[in-house]
């Protein structure tokens, strides 16, 4: 019953024989191909999972973008680099360092109106410029702002103002 298989399996085997060293060149390409495909997708993976620890400490965050990646690969990354948060932990660090230290430097440090050389908040002139920034109080000499129009110290110049200065109608502002 075994001798009408014969030909044909002898057949097949001489045509595998034939191309045997086409074949085996595809498939060490295939090999290197697919060899690639999974270093770049375990790198994919691996870049995601440092990326989204860079950016927030939610590990439910960080272990679902890196399963987006994980799972789609390359589309998952497009994904995943639309929606992570903009901006790194460090660098947002480094922002709340930068803006905590600009408001320390605008409550402590004053600056001349006119030429903006820093001047101390018990200077009467800029020692610059010799703009007026300041005018003692004639009662009390507590130092008083231009625009005030009594002294908050002493009270002075509350009902009569002696030096007869009209009030400014418009709102000049010298800060900015
Ligand atoms: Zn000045
Ligand atoms: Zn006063």
């Amino acid at each position: 019953m075994g001798s009408p298989l014969e030909p044909t399996s002898l057949t097949l085997g001489a045509a595998t024989v034939s191309v045997s060293s086409l074949s085996g060149l595809i498939g060490v390409a295939a090999f290197f191909f697919f060899a690639f495909l999974a270093i770049f997708w375990i790198a994919l993976v691996f870049w995601t999972w440092r990326d989204v620890r860079s950016r927030t400490q939610d590990v439910i965050l960080q272990v679902t973008a890196t399963l987006l990646v994980a799972v789609f690969s390359i589309g998952g990354l497009f994904i995943y680099l639309i929606v992570r948060p903009r901006q790194t932990l460090a660098e947002l660090y480094e922002r709340q360092l930068e803006e905590e230290s600009l408001l320390a430097e605008m409550t402590e440090r004053q600056t001349c109106p006119t030429c903006h050389y820093r001047v101390e908040g018990d200077f009467q002139l800029c020692p610059s410029c010799g703009t007026k920034l300041r005018r003692p109080c004639p009662r009390c000499d507590h130092l008083l702002e231009l625009k005030w129009n009594v002294c908050p110290f002493c009270g002075y110049g509350g009902g009569s103002m002696e030096s007869g200065r009209a009030p400014s109608r418009a709102p000049s502002r010298v800060e900015r």
